[in-house]
Formats: C-alpha cells, structure tokens, sequence
C-alpha cells in the first residue's frame, strides 16, 4: 500500500473572488438542460416539445438504479429535447426550454415531510441533489448507508483549486443552511461524529462554520494546510481522521461519509422549501474574462451567458475550462451548459493558455514526492509503454485521483497525468482480458 503523505502541491490561490457575493444573472433565453448530469443511467425526459415548464418542475424522472432525476430552474416553453456532447465527448440526451422571463413557480414546490432516516432518504431521491464539488454523484444514494456503518462525517470545505470560491461563498453567505444540513445528515443517519475540513487560507470561513456549529454535538472544524489536492477524498479522510481508504476501497468501507459543504446548503435549502436543485453558483474567472464575479445562475445557462453577464472577454480566450485549472475539463464551444455540479468557468488568453513543451525525464523523482498516494508517474509511463498490465497493476495506478500534482510539478513538463489516464484505461482492459481468460481456464 503506497503511503499517504503531506505532499502535492503549493499552488498560486488566485481566490480573487472571494469576497463577491454570488449575484444572480437575468434570466437567459434559452437554457439546455442535460437529462444526464450525474455518475450513474442517465434520467429520463417527462416533458414534450411544446410543453409549458414553470420553475422547480421536474422535467427528467430518475433513471433506474444510480441515477437523479432534473428540474427546471426557468418558467418557459419545451423547445425540443436535443443531442448534446458533453464534456468527456459523450452523446447526452438534453431539454431545451425557451424562457418567458416570468420565472413562474411550479405548484409541486411544496416542502416535503420529513420525519425519519426513510422518509429523510426518499426525499433526498426527489430533490435532484448530487455531490456538487464536482463529481455528481447522487446524494440520496451515497447517503443511503447502512445504519450504524459510518461513525463519522467528513465536511469537504477545502475548496483547494485555484480561482474557485463558490464554496467559500456558501460558506460565508449560508453558514447556517450548511450547518443545518449536516444537523440533518447527522440526526437522521445516526451518525455521531462530523470532521469538517476547511484550508488555513480560508480564516474567515473557519470562523463563520466554527461559530455555527458550536452548538451541534460531535461537530469539529478542523483547520487544514492550504496544500493542493487537499479536497480529494481520500486526501481529506486522511486529514482529518487519519484514516487510510486503500486502492479499491470507499470512504463507507472505513466508516466515513464524505460531503461537500455546498451539497449540506442544498439539502438543507430543499427540506425548508421544497425547491430542487435548479441553480448554481459558478465561480467565472480567469485572465481573459472582463469582470470576474460570482454568478448563481439556472442550471442549463449556456457557458455564453455566463461570460456575458461577467461583461464578456477581456481578450480573446485561448482557453475555457469548465472547472478548475488542475482538474477542470476544457470546453471546445460556449454553448455547453452549466450542470449541477459546474462551480466554475474560467477563461484565459494567449499566455496563460500556452502548453509548455515537453522535454526529456531528467530523473528529479519530483513526480513522485509531490504524488499524495506516492505512485511512480515515470514508472507507469513506462509500464503503459510496453503495454504491460501486470505492472500497471503492482503500480496501482487506479489509486490515481488525477490531481495533476505531478504534471504541474514536473521540471521538463511531461504529460503525466494524461499518461495515467491511458494508463488506467489499459489497466482495465488488462484486467476484463484477465477475468475472461480465468473464467474460461476455470
Ligand atoms: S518530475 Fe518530470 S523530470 Fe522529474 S522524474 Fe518526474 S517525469 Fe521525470
Ligand atoms: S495525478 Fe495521479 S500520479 Fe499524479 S500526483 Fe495526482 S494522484 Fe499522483
């Protein structure tokens, strides 16, 4: 088992938003809301083309299984149900709806009733909620664990990306929805202890959830280092309860639920209100953006508008990523929309953007020290070269997080974590090849 260090990465913060409230963008014209937004079957559109939506209807139930169901956050006409790429390529099922600026409100918004773990579960399956730090998992699902498993929560607070303060915003501006919505998870999952870790760099948000917790049993705010990926999951369970979730292993398998603080305001916002996720606030940064702000904005707003309501480019953009400059994905056109789990748009020009030039391993092993898990990134390179699956496995390359630590630290700019991508790829089909050939021989 590689060891857990204190290593990654001392990045720039570029937090430059952090003190501006989110501001709620005009109601766009159009928004393209994907049916799939989610880890899990993609949900399943309930609404026609020419069909009236009004703000928190459903207009995609849960697919079977893992899976979420999608409200509308705009009041409008269904103007056709599209084909989308989304972000990793993939071909996405999506609702558009052409919005009549009245932002009427649907009348099945009503709160629901809440009175026991099934009851807390079964709404949390109606609210559309997914971890909104970004991997989208559905919430009512990872929730859903076996009573007396887990003896701790952990709060994702770290917000450790450069540029994105969204939930520095949430909690700054919604301390106590967060606060609540950990009371809820606490109360009705049983779960006695909560860890929530917040970086130093993030004093005043320390204090703000320090002073609303204090009167929750079990609760601690835990200051952590401000060292990049402190927010990955495995990193933040090690942080803060010293734990260690091996290759293969869930947070659940070491009795510890991991939730982000944004997710905590979320539930707590739908068990007051009965409004599903239908907005989001999205941090829009980055060099070539003109007036970098915060915006809450309806989910399905177009990458277009955001810009737009940020006063358009600066100059022109070389760049844009939906997420942060470390994990973030690049969008290639400005249509894409903004989904559940977008908490940031960032823009840059020409010399931000510039990819540096790959040029020979000089050996530093600064890859390897600077890797929380302690992978080898020179070693899997190698192994994925000669296509040898075997030693990608003694390698552990799943146990990858694809941080990018090891990229940006490297001296001669190798491509790292792109190569641990294939890597893990190969890795699969190495292991599917394997099963195969062992159940035949069996
Ligand atoms: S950091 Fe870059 S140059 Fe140094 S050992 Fe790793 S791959 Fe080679
Ligand atoms: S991208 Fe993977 S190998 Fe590189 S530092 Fe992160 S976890 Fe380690």
């Amino acid at each position: 088992m590689p060891l857990f260090s204190l290593s990654g990465v001392h990045l720039k913060h570029c937090k430059n938003t952090a003190k501006m409230k989110p501001e709620r963008i005009p109601t766009p014209r159009l928004v393209t809301i994907p049916v799939s937004m989610h880890i899990g079957a993609p949900a399943l559109p309930c609404v026609a083309v020419g069909d009236e939506v009004r703000v928190g209807q459903k207009i995609a139930e849960a697919g079977a299984g893992l899976s979420s169901p999608v409200y509308s956050g705009v009041s409008g006409k269904v103007k056709k149900l599209d084909e989308i790429t989304a972000v990793n390529g993939a071909q996405i099922r999506a609702v558009v709806i052409e919005c009549d600026g009245e932002q009427t409100l649907s009348e099945t918004v009503t709160p629901p009733e809440v009175s026991d773990r099934e009851s807390f579960l079964s709404a949390l399956r109606e609210s559309g909620i997914v971890g909104l730090g970004g991997a989208g998992f559905p919430t009512a699902v990872k929730l859903n664990v076996p009573e007396g498993r887990v003896d701790t929560v952990v709060v994702n607070g770290a917000e450790c990306e450069p540029y994105i303060t969204s939930d520095t915003r949430t909690m700054l501006d919604e301390s106590e929805l967060v606060a609540e919505g950990l009371s809820l998870v606490m109360k009705y999952l049983a779960i006695p202890n909560a860890i929530f870790g917040i970086e130093k760099n993030k004093p005043e948000c320390i204090a703000k959830m320090k002073r609303e917790t204090a009167a929750l049993d079990g609760v601690q705010i835990r200051a952590l280092p401000s060292v990049y990926p402190q927010g990955g999951e495995k990193v933040l369970v090690y942080h803060t309860t010293g734990r260690v979730i091996g290759e293969g292993k869930l947070p659940l398998d070491h009795g510890v639920i991991v939730i982000n603080c944004t997710t905590l305001a979320a539930i707590a916002k739908y068990l007051r209100t009965g409004m599903p996720l239908v907005e989001k606030c999205v941090t829009v940064d980055g060099s070539a953006v003109k007036n970098p702000r915060n915006l809450i904005v309806p989910i399905g707003t177009s990458v277009r508008d955001v810009i737009e309501a940020c006063g358009g480019f600066r100059e022109a953009p070389k760049k844009i990523l939906s997420g942060g400059p470390m994990m973030g994905v690049a969008l290639v056109d400005l249509d894409a929309p903004v989904l559940k789990q977008t908490n940031a748009v960032l823009a840059f020009g020409e010399r931000e953007a510039m990819t540096p030039k790959e040029t020979a391993c000089i050996r530093c092993g600064k890859c390897l020290e600077s890797c929380p898990f302690s992978l080898a990134p020179v070693a899997i390179a190698k192994a994925y070269e000669q296509n040898d699956g075997a030693m990608l496995e003694k390698l552990k390359v799943n146990l990858c997080m694809e941080c990018g630590c090891c990229s940006y630290i490297c001296p001669a700019k190798r491509n790292l974590v792109q190569t641990n991508r294939l890597a893990k790829a190969a890795l699969k089909t190495y292991q599917i090849k394997k099963k195969e050939n062992e159940t035949r021989g069996s």
